[in-house]
Protein backbone atom coordinates (compact mmCIF):
# COMPACT_ATOMS: atom_id res chain seq x y z
CA UNK A 1 0.00 0.00 0.00
CA UNK A 2 1.59 3.20 -0.72
CA UNK A 3 1.23 6.91 0.82
CA UNK A 4 -1.15 7.83 -1.54
CA UNK A 5 -3.59 4.65 -0.66
CA UNK A 6 -3.44 5.08 2.97
CA UNK A 7 -4.50 8.72 2.57
CA UNK A 8 -7.16 7.30 -0.22
CA UNK A 9 -8.67 5.00 2.99
CA UNK A 10 -8.47 7.48 5.42
CA UNK A 11 -9.96 10.49 3.44
CA UNK A 12 -13.12 8.09 3.06
CA UNK A 13 -13.79 8.14 6.46
CA UNK A 14 -14.44 11.80 6.75
CA UNK A 15 -13.19 15.36 7.14
CA UNK A 16 -10.93 14.41 10.11
CA UNK A 17 -7.37 15.52 9.28
CA UNK A 18 -5.02 12.75 8.31
CA UNK A 19 -3.23 11.32 11.41
CA UNK A 20 0.60 12.18 11.31
CA UNK A 21 1.68 8.68 10.53
CA UNK A 22 -0.37 5.43 9.27
CA UNK A 23 1.61 3.46 11.59
CA UNK A 24 4.00 4.16 15.12
CA UNK A 25 6.35 1.23 16.16
CA UNK A 26 7.44 2.06 19.59
CA UNK A 27 10.82 0.07 19.98
CA UNK A 28 13.92 -0.15 17.85
CA UNK A 29 14.99 -3.61 19.34
CA UNK A 30 15.08 -6.88 17.30
CA UNK A 31 10.91 -6.52 17.16
CA UNK A 32 10.88 -2.51 15.72
CA UNK A 33 13.70 -3.05 12.94
CA UNK A 34 11.82 -6.26 11.71
CA UNK A 35 8.34 -4.50 11.93
CA UNK A 36 9.63 -0.99 10.08
CA UNK A 37 11.32 -3.09 7.74
CA UNK A 38 7.87 -4.79 6.17
CA UNK A 39 6.05 -1.48 6.53
CA UNK A 40 8.64 0.53 4.45
CA UNK A 41 7.90 -1.96 2.09
CA UNK A 42 4.98 -1.21 1.77
CA UNK A 43 5.29 2.27 1.32
CA UNK A 44 3.11 3.09 4.52
CA UNK A 45 3.90 6.46 6.25
CA UNK A 46 5.67 4.78 9.61
CA UNK A 47 7.93 5.62 11.93
CA UNK A 48 9.75 4.27 14.92
CA UNK A 49 9.87 5.98 18.32
CA UNK A 50 13.03 5.07 20.29
CA UNK A 51 13.44 6.01 24.07
CA UNK A 52 17.16 5.42 23.67
CA UNK A 53 20.38 7.45 21.73
CA UNK A 54 20.21 4.41 18.95
CA UNK A 55 18.59 1.32 17.83
CA UNK A 56 19.35 -2.33 19.50
CA UNK A 57 17.04 -2.48 22.64
CA UNK A 58 18.00 -4.96 24.92
CA UNK A 59 21.65 -5.40 22.93
CA UNK A 60 22.00 -1.93 23.34
CA UNK A 61 21.86 -1.16 26.60
CA UNK A 62 22.67 -4.56 27.73
CA UNK A 63 26.85 -4.22 27.28
CA UNK A 64 27.49 -5.65 30.99
CA UNK A 65 31.36 -7.85 31.33
CA UNK A 66 30.11 -11.53 29.41
CA UNK A 67 26.77 -10.52 27.83
CA UNK A 68 26.13 -12.67 25.02
CA UNK A 69 23.14 -14.94 23.39
CA UNK A 70 21.90 -17.96 24.71
CA UNK A 71 20.31 -18.97 21.50
CA UNK A 72 22.90 -20.07 18.81
CA UNK A 73 23.09 -16.85 17.13
CA UNK A 74 22.49 -18.72 13.55
CA UNK A 75 18.72 -19.77 15.24
CA UNK A 76 18.52 -16.22 17.05
CA UNK A 77 19.38 -13.83 13.74
CA UNK A 78 16.46 -12.84 11.31
CA UNK A 79 15.07 -15.21 8.56
CA UNK A 80 13.10 -12.72 6.66
CA UNK A 81 16.07 -11.85 4.25
CA UNK A 82 18.21 -14.09 2.12
CA UNK A 83 20.67 -11.42 1.72
CA UNK A 84 21.40 -11.05 5.42
CA UNK A 85 21.44 -14.89 5.89
CA UNK A 86 24.11 -14.68 3.21
CA UNK A 87 26.34 -11.74 4.04
CA UNK A 88 26.74 -11.88 8.03
CA UNK A 89 29.04 -13.90 9.27
CA UNK A 90 28.33 -14.78 12.85
CA UNK A 91 31.85 -15.54 14.87
CA UNK A 92 30.71 -17.38 17.68
CA UNK A 93 28.30 -19.80 18.33
CA UNK A 94 26.76 -17.74 21.43
CA UNK A 95 27.27 -14.02 19.99
CA UNK A 96 27.98 -11.65 22.28
CA UNK A 97 26.32 -8.69 22.86
CA UNK A 98 28.61 -6.04 20.57
CA UNK A 99 28.66 -8.52 17.70
CA UNK A 100 25.01 -8.34 18.12
CA UNK A 101 24.83 -4.79 18.49
CA UNK A 102 26.94 -4.79 15.42
CA UNK A 103 24.11 -6.82 13.16
CA UNK A 104 21.10 -5.55 14.53
CA UNK A 105 22.82 -2.22 12.87
CA UNK A 106 24.08 -4.19 10.14
CA UNK A 107 20.28 -5.03 9.49
CA UNK A 108 19.14 -1.61 9.90
CA UNK A 109 21.77 -0.01 7.79
CA UNK A 110 21.91 -2.62 4.75
CA UNK A 111 17.44 -1.61 4.31
CA UNK A 112 18.31 1.64 4.80
CA UNK A 113 15.64 1.76 7.99
CA UNK A 114 17.36 4.67 10.34
CA UNK A 115 15.73 7.38 8.55
CA UNK A 116 12.59 5.75 9.74
CA UNK A 117 13.39 5.75 13.36
CA UNK A 118 13.00 8.59 15.72
CA UNK A 119 15.65 8.30 18.83
CA UNK A 120 15.78 10.03 22.21
CA UNK A 121 11.68 9.77 21.83
CA UNK A 122 10.33 7.84 24.94
CA UNK A 123 6.42 7.95 24.57
CA UNK A 124 5.56 8.72 27.84
CA UNK A 125 1.18 8.62 27.46
CA UNK A 126 -0.77 7.21 24.08
CA UNK A 127 -4.81 7.59 24.22
CA UNK A 128 -7.10 6.07 21.75
CA UNK A 129 -9.64 9.18 20.03
CA UNK A 130 -12.99 7.30 19.88
CA UNK A 131 -14.00 10.04 17.36
CA UNK A 132 -11.56 9.66 14.38
CA UNK A 133 -9.75 6.31 15.48
CA UNK A 134 -6.40 7.32 16.06
CA UNK A 135 -3.89 7.37 18.57
CA UNK A 136 -2.77 10.42 19.96
CA UNK A 137 1.06 10.19 21.54
CA UNK A 138 2.34 12.16 24.07
CA UNK A 139 6.61 12.04 23.94
CA UNK A 140 8.94 13.07 26.31
CA UNK A 141 10.11 15.85 24.49
CA UNK A 142 7.00 17.24 24.62
CA UNK A 143 5.50 16.51 21.20
CA UNK A 144 2.27 14.92 20.83
CA UNK A 145 1.77 12.63 17.33
CA UNK A 146 -1.41 11.26 16.00
CA UNK A 147 -1.20 7.54 13.91
CA UNK A 148 -3.94 5.38 13.26
CA UNK A 149 -2.26 2.52 14.74
CA UNK A 150 0.37 1.58 16.95
CA UNK A 151 2.89 -1.57 17.23
CA UNK A 152 4.94 -1.63 20.53
CA UNK A 153 7.95 -3.54 20.34
CA UNK A 154 8.89 -1.69 23.74
CA UNK A 155 10.74 -5.27 24.89
CA UNK A 156 9.72 -8.19 27.36
CA UNK A 157 12.64 -7.41 30.17
CA UNK A 158 13.02 -4.14 29.38
CA UNK A 159 12.51 -2.29 32.72
CA UNK A 160 15.42 -2.83 34.97
CA UNK A 161 14.19 -3.34 38.81
CA UNK A 162 16.19 -2.15 42.03
CA UNK A 163 15.84 -3.59 45.61
CA UNK A 164 14.05 -1.29 48.00
CA UNK A 165 17.47 -1.32 50.57
CA UNK A 166 17.87 1.64 52.73
CA UNK A 167 20.79 3.58 52.36
CA UNK A 168 21.65 3.19 48.75
CA UNK A 169 21.61 6.29 47.77
CA UNK A 170 24.31 7.40 50.50
CA UNK A 171 26.13 4.57 49.00
CA UNK A 172 29.64 6.41 47.93
CA UNK A 173 31.36 4.31 45.78
CA UNK A 174 29.51 3.44 41.78
CA UNK A 175 26.18 1.38 41.42
CA UNK A 176 24.05 0.33 39.03
CA UNK A 177 21.97 -2.04 37.36
CA UNK A 178 23.31 -4.36 34.39
CA UNK A 179 21.00 -2.89 31.98
CA UNK A 180 23.01 0.70 32.97
CA UNK A 181 26.20 -0.57 32.72
CA UNK A 182 28.39 2.44 31.34
CA UNK A 183 29.18 2.76 27.49
CA UNK A 184 32.92 2.97 28.45
CA UNK A 185 34.66 0.07 29.74
CA UNK A 186 34.96 -0.10 33.35
CA UNK A 187 38.40 -0.75 34.68
CA UNK A 188 37.62 -3.02 37.45
CA UNK A 189 41.64 -3.72 38.49
CA UNK A 190 42.02 -3.49 41.92
CA UNK A 191 38.26 -2.77 42.78
CA UNK A 192 36.36 -4.44 45.49
CA UNK A 193 32.84 -5.78 43.51
CA UNK A 194 29.64 -6.41 44.99
CA UNK A 195 26.88 -8.27 43.05
CA UNK A 196 23.42 -8.79 44.13
CA UNK A 197 21.63 -11.38 42.50
CA UNK A 198 21.88 -14.67 40.97
CA UNK A 199 19.81 -14.52 37.88
CA UNK A 200 20.91 -15.57 34.18
CA UNK A 201 22.69 -12.08 34.29
CA UNK A 202 24.43 -11.88 37.49
CA UNK A 203 25.93 -15.41 36.23
CA UNK A 204 26.74 -14.06 32.84
CA UNK A 205 28.40 -11.20 35.08
CA UNK A 206 30.68 -13.37 38.06
CA UNK A 207 33.14 -15.07 36.01
CA UNK A 208 33.93 -12.10 33.81
CA UNK A 209 34.07 -9.82 36.82
CA UNK A 210 36.01 -12.55 38.56
CA UNK A 211 38.78 -12.41 36.29
CA UNK A 212 39.43 -8.98 36.75
CA UNK A 213 38.20 -7.22 39.88
CA UNK A 214 40.35 -7.71 43.28
CA UNK A 215 37.71 -9.02 45.49
CA UNK A 216 33.88 -10.48 44.11
CA UNK A 217 31.06 -10.95 46.57
CA UNK A 218 27.95 -12.59 45.41
CA UNK A 219 25.19 -11.44 47.51
CA UNK A 220 22.45 -14.56 46.59
CA UNK A 221 19.08 -14.86 47.90
CA UNK A 222 18.38 -17.74 46.27
CA UNK A 223 20.87 -20.35 43.96
CA UNK A 224 19.51 -20.64 40.67
CA UNK A 225 20.01 -23.80 38.75
CA UNK A 226 22.72 -23.55 35.65
CA UNK A 227 24.24 -25.18 32.93
CA UNK A 228 27.34 -24.93 30.64
CA UNK A 229 26.91 -23.02 27.67
CA UNK A 230 29.73 -24.18 25.46
CA UNK A 231 30.44 -21.68 23.58
CA UNK A 232 32.86 -22.34 20.74
CA UNK A 233 34.33 -20.20 17.60
CA UNK A 234 32.55 -20.47 14.15
CA UNK A 235 34.86 -20.34 11.75
CA UNK A 236 34.34 -19.47 8.03
CA UNK A 237 34.11 -23.45 6.81
CA UNK A 238 31.52 -23.65 9.81
CA UNK A 239 29.67 -20.39 8.82
CA UNK A 240 29.15 -21.52 4.84
CA UNK A 241 27.91 -24.82 6.13
CA UNK A 242 25.35 -23.09 9.03
CA UNK A 243 24.83 -21.05 5.07
CA UNK A 244 23.59 -24.04 3.37
CA UNK A 245 21.48 -25.08 6.06
CA UNK A 246 19.10 -22.37 6.91
CA UNK A 247 16.12 -23.73 5.47
CA UNK A 248 16.66 -26.56 7.27
CA UNK A 249 17.99 -24.83 10.74
CA UNK A 250 14.29 -22.31 10.54
CA UNK A 251 12.45 -25.35 9.83
CA UNK A 252 13.52 -27.17 12.51
CA UNK A 253 12.70 -23.74 14.76
CA UNK A 254 9.39 -23.98 13.59
CA UNK A 255 8.77 -27.57 14.65
CA UNK A 256 10.11 -27.26 17.98
CA UNK A 257 8.08 -25.82 20.98
CA UNK A 258 11.12 -23.58 22.46
CA UNK A 259 11.69 -22.43 18.52
CA UNK A 260 15.57 -24.08 18.89
CA UNK A 261 17.06 -26.49 16.98
CA UNK A 262 16.71 -28.46 20.56
CA UNK A 263 13.75 -30.75 20.21
CA UNK A 264 12.30 -32.73 22.83
CA UNK A 265 13.49 -36.07 24.25
CA UNK A 266 9.59 -37.88 23.27
CA UNK A 267 10.91 -41.34 23.88
CA UNK A 268 8.94 -41.08 27.56
CA UNK A 269 11.64 -40.91 30.59
CA UNK A 270 10.45 -44.25 32.11
CA UNK A 271 10.73 -46.14 29.05
CA UNK A 272 14.23 -45.53 28.73
CA UNK A 273 16.36 -47.12 31.26
CA UNK A 274 18.56 -45.03 34.25
CA UNK A 275 21.75 -45.95 32.55
CA UNK A 276 20.82 -44.71 29.01
CA UNK A 277 18.87 -41.57 30.55
CA UNK A 278 22.50 -40.34 32.07
CA UNK A 279 24.19 -40.91 29.40
CA UNK A 280 22.16 -38.56 27.71
CA UNK A 281 21.92 -36.16 30.45
CA UNK A 282 25.96 -36.24 30.01
CA UNK A 283 25.60 -35.42 26.19
CA UNK A 284 23.63 -32.31 26.65
CA UNK A 285 25.54 -31.35 29.75
CA UNK A 286 28.55 -31.01 27.77
CA UNK A 287 26.80 -30.12 24.64
CA UNK A 288 25.88 -26.66 23.08
CA UNK A 289 23.29 -24.12 25.00
CA UNK A 290 19.82 -24.90 26.06
CA UNK A 291 20.23 -28.37 24.77
CA UNK A 292 20.27 -29.12 28.76
CA UNK A 293 16.97 -27.59 29.31
CA UNK A 294 14.89 -28.15 25.66
CA UNK A 295 15.98 -31.48 24.17
CA UNK A 296 15.53 -33.39 27.67
CA UNK A 297 12.84 -35.91 28.50
CA UNK A 298 9.31 -33.27 28.83
CA UNK A 299 8.39 -35.11 31.48
CA UNK A 300 11.36 -33.76 33.33
CA UNK A 301 8.88 -30.06 33.51
CA UNK A 302 5.76 -32.01 33.85
CA UNK A 303 6.33 -34.83 37.60
CA UNK A 304 7.78 -33.76 40.12
CA UNK A 305 9.91 -37.22 40.47
CA UNK A 306 11.53 -37.40 37.01
CA UNK A 307 12.32 -33.73 37.75
CA UNK A 308 13.67 -34.48 41.36
CA UNK A 309 16.06 -37.43 39.81
CA UNK A 310 17.49 -34.78 37.00
CA UNK A 311 17.68 -31.94 39.64
CA UNK A 312 19.99 -34.47 41.61
CA UNK A 313 21.84 -34.92 38.46
CA UNK A 314 22.88 -31.44 38.02
CA UNK A 315 23.52 -31.20 41.73
CA UNK A 316 26.06 -34.00 41.14
CA UNK A 317 27.67 -32.02 37.99
CA UNK A 318 27.86 -28.89 40.54
CA UNK A 319 29.62 -30.28 43.30
CA UNK A 320 32.18 -31.68 40.69
CA UNK A 321 32.81 -28.36 39.45
CA UNK A 322 33.03 -26.61 42.97
CA UNK A 323 35.99 -27.06 45.19
CA UNK A 324 35.11 -26.36 48.67
CA UNK A 325 31.79 -29.42 49.51
CA UNK A 326 30.14 -26.78 51.92
CA UNK A 327 30.22 -23.75 48.99
CA UNK A 328 29.09 -26.39 46.32
CA UNK A 329 25.70 -27.13 48.72
CA UNK A 330 24.82 -23.25 48.62
CA UNK A 331 24.82 -22.99 45.23
CA UNK A 332 22.66 -25.64 44.60
CA UNK A 333 18.83 -24.84 44.67
CA UNK A 334 16.65 -26.41 47.31
CA UNK A 335 13.29 -24.90 46.98
CA UNK A 336 12.79 -25.58 43.16
CA UNK A 337 13.81 -28.31 40.64
CA UNK A 338 16.08 -27.30 37.30
CA UNK A 339 14.08 -26.38 34.35
CA UNK A 340 11.45 -24.92 36.42
CA UNK A 341 12.69 -21.08 35.99
CA UNK A 342 14.56 -19.82 33.15
CA UNK A 343 17.53 -21.94 33.05
CA UNK A 344 20.77 -19.79 32.93
CA UNK A 345 23.77 -20.67 30.59
CA UNK A 346 27.15 -20.08 31.94
CA UNK A 347 30.28 -19.97 31.45
CA UNK A 348 32.94 -20.76 34.67
CA UNK A 349 30.31 -19.77 36.55
CA UNK A 350 30.96 -22.78 39.46
CA UNK A 351 34.76 -22.32 38.77
CA UNK A 352 34.72 -18.46 39.74
CA UNK A 353 33.64 -19.64 43.07
CA UNK A 354 37.12 -21.97 43.33
CA UNK A 355 39.46 -18.55 42.89
CA UNK A 356 40.68 -16.68 46.30
CA UNK A 357 39.22 -13.15 45.37
CA UNK A 358 35.64 -14.30 45.21
CA UNK A 359 32.98 -15.16 47.65
CA UNK A 360 29.32 -16.01 47.90
CA UNK A 361 27.51 -14.49 51.11
CA UNK A 362 24.44 -16.31 51.84
CA UNK A 363 21.76 -13.81 51.75
CA UNK A 364 18.78 -16.07 53.05
CA UNK A 365 20.99 -16.80 56.49
CA UNK A 366 22.52 -13.46 56.48
CA UNK A 367 20.37 -11.00 55.31
CA UNK A 368 21.17 -7.72 53.53
CA UNK A 369 20.16 -5.01 55.85
CA UNK A 370 21.60 -1.70 54.69
CA UNK A 371 23.70 -0.03 51.95
CA UNK A 372 26.37 1.77 54.07
CA UNK A 373 28.41 4.61 52.33
CA UNK A 374 31.22 2.36 52.08
CA UNK A 375 29.77 -1.08 51.17
CA UNK A 376 27.14 -3.76 52.22
CA UNK A 377 26.03 -4.08 55.92
CA UNK A 378 24.38 -7.80 56.53
CA UNK A 379 22.97 -9.36 59.78
CA UNK A 380 26.82 -10.94 60.15
CA UNK A 381 28.89 -8.40 59.25
CA UNK A 382 30.18 -5.31 56.85
CA UNK A 383 31.78 -5.64 53.34
CA UNK A 384 33.39 -2.73 51.58
CA UNK A 385 33.46 -2.63 48.05
CA UNK A 386 33.95 -0.02 45.52
CA UNK A 387 30.94 -0.96 43.37
CA UNK A 388 27.98 -2.14 43.85
CA UNK A 389 26.05 -4.31 40.95
CA UNK A 390 22.33 -4.78 41.24
CA UNK A 391 21.70 -7.49 38.79
CA UNK A 392 18.11 -8.10 40.59
CA UNK A 393 15.97 -8.71 37.21
CA UNK A 394 13.21 -7.01 35.44
CA UNK A 395 9.60 -5.64 35.55
CA UNK A 396 9.03 -8.38 33.10
CA UNK A 397 6.83 -8.14 29.97
CA UNK A 398 4.33 -5.16 31.64
CA UNK A 399 6.68 -3.19 32.98
CA UNK A 400 7.73 -1.60 29.57
CA UNK A 401 3.44 -1.37 28.76
CA UNK A 402 2.62 0.44 32.38
CA UNK A 403 5.53 2.92 32.56
CA UNK A 404 3.21 4.45 29.39
CA UNK A 405 0.26 5.90 30.21
CA UNK A 406 -2.04 3.67 27.61
CA UNK A 407 -5.97 4.76 27.43
CA UNK A 408 -8.06 2.83 25.40
CA UNK A 409 -11.99 3.10 24.80
CA UNK A 410 -13.92 4.84 27.60
CA UNK A 411 -10.93 6.51 29.50
CA UNK A 412 -9.51 2.86 30.43
CA UNK A 413 -6.42 2.17 31.37
CA UNK A 414 -4.29 -1.04 30.54
CA UNK A 415 -2.70 -0.28 33.53
CA UNK A 416 -5.28 -0.72 35.43
CA UNK A 417 -7.04 -3.41 33.68
CA UNK A 418 -3.66 -5.49 34.18
CA UNK A 419 -3.28 -4.74 37.44
CA UNK A 420 -3.07 -8.30 38.81
CA UNK A 421 -1.57 -9.51 35.27
CA UNK A 422 -1.89 -9.28 31.79
CA UNK A 423 -4.97 -10.41 29.76
CA UNK A 424 -4.27 -10.27 25.82
CA UNK A 425 -6.07 -11.97 22.48
CA UNK A 426 -3.08 -13.87 21.51
CA UNK A 427 -0.63 -12.69 22.90
CA UNK A 428 -1.26 -9.02 20.35
CA UNK A 429 -4.00 -7.11 21.06
CA UNK A 430 -6.22 -6.04 24.13
CA UNK A 431 -10.06 -5.29 23.83
CA UNK A 432 -10.98 -1.99 24.96
CA UNK A 433 -7.46 -1.05 23.47
CA UNK A 434 -8.43 -0.67 19.56
CA UNK A 435 -5.61 -0.54 16.60
CA UNK A 436 -3.27 -1.41 19.31
CA UNK A 437 -0.83 -4.28 18.14
CA UNK A 438 1.99 -5.62 20.32
CA UNK A 439 4.80 -7.44 18.53
CA UNK A 440 6.54 -8.72 21.67
CA UNK A 441 3.67 -8.71 24.21
CA UNK A 442 2.46 -10.52 27.63
CA UNK A 443 1.22 -14.10 26.32
CA UNK A 444 3.19 -14.40 23.39
CA UNK A 445 4.63 -17.81 22.61
CA UNK A 446 7.86 -18.87 25.27
CA UNK A 447 10.49 -19.41 22.72
CA UNK A 448 13.51 -18.15 20.85
CA UNK A 449 12.60 -14.42 20.93
CA UNK A 450 13.09 -13.63 17.58
CA UNK A 451 11.19 -16.48 16.31
CA UNK A 452 8.17 -15.21 18.52
CA UNK A 453 8.51 -11.82 16.98
CA UNK A 454 8.95 -12.76 13.29
CA UNK A 455 5.99 -14.74 13.62
CA UNK A 456 4.06 -11.86 15.32
CA UNK A 457 5.44 -9.19 12.76
CA UNK A 458 4.27 -11.90 9.80
CA UNK A 459 0.71 -11.65 11.66
CA UNK A 460 0.15 -8.05 12.42
CA UNK A 461 1.16 -6.97 8.99
CA UNK A 462 -1.20 -8.91 6.83
CA UNK A 463 -3.79 -7.84 9.70
CA UNK A 464 -3.10 -4.11 8.78
CA UNK A 465 -3.13 -4.89 5.04
CA UNK A 466 -6.57 -6.46 5.50
CA UNK A 467 -8.16 -3.24 7.43
CA UNK A 468 -6.14 -1.24 4.46
CA UNK A 469 -8.07 -3.33 1.65
CA UNK A 470 -11.55 -3.15 3.24
CA UNK A 471 -11.21 0.31 4.09
CA UNK A 472 -11.82 -0.26 8.08
CA UNK A 473 -10.35 2.48 10.26
CA UNK A 474 -10.53 0.70 13.51
CA UNK A 475 -10.17 -2.97 15.16
CA UNK A 476 -10.68 -4.38 18.35
CA UNK A 477 -10.25 -8.06 19.95
CA UNK A 478 -13.75 -8.73 21.45
CA UNK A 479 -14.40 -9.45 24.94
CA UNK A 480 -15.24 -13.44 24.19
CA UNK A 481 -12.02 -13.98 22.08
CA UNK A 482 -9.78 -12.38 24.64
CA UNK A 483 -11.49 -14.49 27.34
CA UNK A 484 -11.17 -17.46 25.76
CA UNK A 485 -7.79 -16.61 24.79
CA UNK A 486 -6.91 -15.92 28.69
CA UNK A 487 -7.83 -19.07 29.50
CA UNK A 488 -6.06 -21.40 26.54
CA UNK A 489 -2.86 -19.28 28.55
CA UNK A 490 -3.81 -20.68 31.97
CA UNK A 491 -4.76 -23.89 31.02
CA UNK A 492 -1.38 -23.98 29.62
CA UNK A 493 0.75 -23.14 32.88
CA UNK A 494 -1.48 -26.16 34.03
CA UNK A 495 0.70 -29.26 33.03
CA UNK A 496 4.17 -27.94 33.94
CA UNK A 497 6.05 -27.16 36.95
CA UNK A 498 7.25 -23.82 36.25
CA UNK A 499 3.53 -22.75 37.39
CA UNK A 500 5.11 -23.16 40.69
CA UNK A 501 8.53 -20.96 39.49
CA UNK A 502 9.07 -18.06 41.91
CA UNK A 503 10.74 -15.93 38.68
CA UNK A 504 9.47 -13.56 36.14
CA UNK A 505 7.87 -16.25 34.22
CA UNK A 506 5.01 -16.51 36.73
CA UNK A 507 4.94 -12.30 36.83
CA UNK A 508 6.86 -12.75 40.62
CA UNK A 509 9.28 -10.13 41.45
CA UNK A 510 10.32 -9.02 44.89
CA UNK A 511 11.16 -5.65 43.96
CA UNK A 512 7.60 -4.63 43.11
CA UNK A 513 4.57 -3.86 44.85
CA UNK A 514 1.34 -6.24 44.41
CA UNK A 515 3.69 -9.08 43.30
CA UNK A 516 3.50 -11.94 45.50
CA UNK A 517 4.31 -15.55 44.90
CA UNK A 518 1.76 -17.79 44.34
CA UNK A 519 -0.66 -14.37 42.70
CA UNK A 520 0.06 -15.82 39.36
CA UNK A 521 0.78 -13.15 36.39
CA UNK A 522 0.29 -15.05 33.31
CA UNK A 523 2.56 -13.67 31.11
CA UNK A 524 4.16 -16.23 28.68
CA UNK A 525 2.41 -18.50 26.17
CA UNK A 526 3.52 -21.79 27.30
CA UNK A 527 2.06 -24.19 24.52
CA UNK A 528 4.76 -24.00 22.23
CA UNK A 529 5.63 -21.99 18.96
CA UNK A 530 3.96 -24.43 16.51
CA UNK A 531 0.97 -24.66 18.18
CA UNK A 532 0.85 -20.90 18.55
CA UNK A 533 1.43 -20.02 14.86
CA UNK A 534 -1.17 -22.44 14.24
CA UNK A 535 -3.25 -20.53 16.25
CA UNK A 536 -2.41 -17.33 14.42
CA UNK A 537 -2.79 -18.82 11.17
CA UNK A 538 -6.51 -20.44 11.98
CA UNK A 539 -7.97 -16.83 13.16
CA UNK A 540 -6.25 -15.17 9.77
CA UNK A 541 -8.07 -17.95 7.62
CA UNK A 542 -10.85 -17.67 9.60
CA UNK A 543 -11.54 -13.76 8.41
CA UNK A 544 -9.84 -12.76 11.49
CA UNK A 545 -12.44 -14.65 14.30
CA UNK A 546 -12.15 -13.09 17.54
CA UNK A 547 -11.45 -9.83 16.13
CA UNK A 548 -13.96 -6.90 14.94
CA UNK A 549 -13.45 -4.60 12.36
CA UNK A 550 -15.21 -1.40 11.77
P1 LIG B 1 16.30 -12.53 37.51
O1 LIG B 1 16.41 -13.84 36.87
O2 LIG B 1 14.97 -12.04 37.90
O3 LIG B 1 17.26 -12.56 38.77
C1 LIG B 1 17.27 -11.54 39.71
C2 LIG B 1 18.17 -11.96 40.85
O4 LIG B 1 18.24 -10.92 41.79
C3 LIG B 1 17.64 -13.18 41.60
O5 LIG B 1 18.74 -13.96 41.99
C4 LIG B 1 16.96 -12.55 42.80
O6 LIG B 1 16.87 -13.38 43.93
C5 LIG B 1 17.89 -11.41 43.08
N1 LIG B 1 17.25 -10.33 43.80
C6 LIG B 1 16.24 -9.55 43.39
N2 LIG B 1 15.93 -8.65 44.32
C7 LIG B 1 16.76 -8.86 45.37
C8 LIG B 1 16.91 -8.26 46.62
N3 LIG B 1 16.12 -7.25 46.98
N4 LIG B 1 17.88 -8.74 47.43
C9 LIG B 1 18.67 -9.77 47.05
N5 LIG B 1 18.56 -10.39 45.87
C10 LIG B 1 17.62 -9.94 45.03
O7 LIG B 1 16.92 -11.37 36.59
P2 LIG B 1 18.10 -11.47 35.53
O8 LIG B 1 19.23 -12.24 36.04
O9 LIG B 1 18.34 -10.10 35.05
O10 LIG B 1 17.46 -12.31 34.37
C11 LIG B 1 16.17 -12.02 33.86
C12 LIG B 1 15.97 -12.68 32.54
O11 LIG B 1 16.66 -11.96 31.53
C13 LIG B 1 16.49 -14.09 32.40
O12 LIG B 1 15.69 -15.06 33.00
C14 LIG B 1 16.56 -14.22 30.90
O13 LIG B 1 15.32 -14.53 30.35
C15 LIG B 1 17.00 -12.83 30.49
N6 LIG B 1 18.44 -12.85 30.26
C16 LIG B 1 18.86 -13.42 29.10
C17 LIG B 1 20.19 -13.53 28.84
C18 LIG B 1 20.61 -14.21 27.56
O14 LIG B 1 19.84 -14.58 26.75
N7 LIG B 1 21.84 -14.40 27.37
C19 LIG B 1 21.11 -13.06 29.75
C20 LIG B 1 20.66 -12.46 30.91
C21 LIG B 1 19.30 -12.37 31.16
P3 LIG B 1 15.57 -14.28 44.22
O15 LIG B 1 15.66 -15.41 43.26
O16 LIG B 1 15.69 -14.67 45.61
O17 LIG B 1 14.37 -13.40 43.94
Amino acid sequence: MTDQSVLETNRSGGPEPEPDYEVVVIGAGVAGIYQIKRLVDLGVKATVLEGHEDLGGTWYKNRYPGARFDSESFTYGYSFSQEVLEEWHWTEQFSPQPETLRYLNFVADKFDLRQHMQFNCLVDAMSFDERTDTWTLRLRDGRDLTTRYVLTAIGVLSIPTMPHIEGMDRFEGESFHPFHWPQEPVDLSGKRVAVIGTGATAIQIIPEVAKEAEQLIVFQRRPNWAAPLNNAPISEEEMADIRRRYDEIFDACARTPGGFEHAPDRRGFYNVPREERLELWDRLYDGPGFGIWLQNFVEIFMDPDANAEFSDYIADRIRQRVDDPELAEKLIPTDHGFGIQRVPLETGYYEAYNRDNVELVDASETPIERITPSGIRTSRQDYDVDLIVYATGFDAFTGAFDRIDIEGLGGQKLRAKWADGPVTYLGLMVHGFPNLLMLAGPQIAATNFPRAVETAVDWATPLLEHAWEHGYTRFEATAEAELAWFDHVVDMYKPFLLRTAKSWITGYNSNLEGHEYGKTRYNLYNGGGPKYAARLDEVADNDYEGIAFS
